[in-house]
């Protein structure tokens, strides 16, 4: 599992919400959380009532068993270097309690190779890497994701004012989104509302070709 903690926000519209804000994300146990992190949108909150975001500058945990991939995550990428040494030195301890606790998969995982010294509890559990800012944790995604994991979005787009009308686009986007193991994001604008689908290509892919018209 990723672990989460609930947190209370205040928006400046007045609205009070509390939002999960993660700490370790396991793509493994929770496949969306990848296309989430990929569209910049954890750990960011969204106020139900006026939409406004709200980013909450956590560091976290990365893991993809399946391609290998551990990473501490400082979502900054212009950390001084002060600062940088000591999170590195925090860092130790977080990266020990979770290779402690179930925080690490071990079941074997593919192309996944022991080195002789490796032994133990860690024996399955990749080097971690050490990464600022959310756009260098990007690229370290891509470039283990195939061209069909990589995210993917499209928008549904009314230029409708009408409230009704942009609550019916959103319930469908929601409901393709959830047969589809996508996610939603709304860009809710004066003139334009657009709902983003988005999630791994080719599954993408499959909405756009079930949303063609048909020959
Ligand atoms: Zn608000």
């Amino acid at each position: 599992m990723s672990r989460s903690v609930d947190y209370n926000f205040s928006c400046p519209c007045g609205e009070k919400f509390s939002s999960p804000i993660y700490d370790y994300v396991n793509v493994a146990k929770d496949p969306s959380l990848q296309y989430t992190v990929l569209a910049g949108l954890l750990n960011v909150s969204t106020c139900p009532s006026c939409g406004r975001r709200i980013a909450h500058s956590q560091p976290f945990i990365y893991s993809d068993p399946a391609h290998n991939l551990l990473a501490f995550v400082h979502p900054r990428g212009d950390v001084p270097e002060d600062a940088r040494l000591l999170i590195l030195d925090r860092l130790q301890t977080t990266y020990d309690t979770i290779v402690g606790d179930d925080g690490i998969d071990s079941n074997g995982t593919a192309n996944h190779t022991l080195s002789p010294e490796d032994s133990g509890q860690i024996a399955n559990t990749p080097p971690l890497q050490v990464i600022f800012g959310l756009d260098q944790l990007n690229e370290v995604i891509n470039a283990v994701l195939s061209q069909d994991e990589r995210m993917g979005r499209l928008a549904l787009n009314t230029f409708s004012r009408d409230e009704a009308e942009r609550g019916q686009l959103l319930l469908i986007a929601r409901k393709l989104a959830r047969e589809m193991q996508c996610q939603v994001e709304v860009e809710d604008l004066p003139d334009e509302y657009t709902v983003w689908v988005f999630g791994a290509r080719r599954r993408i892919g499959a909405i756009m070709r079930e949303l063609a018209p048909r020959e």
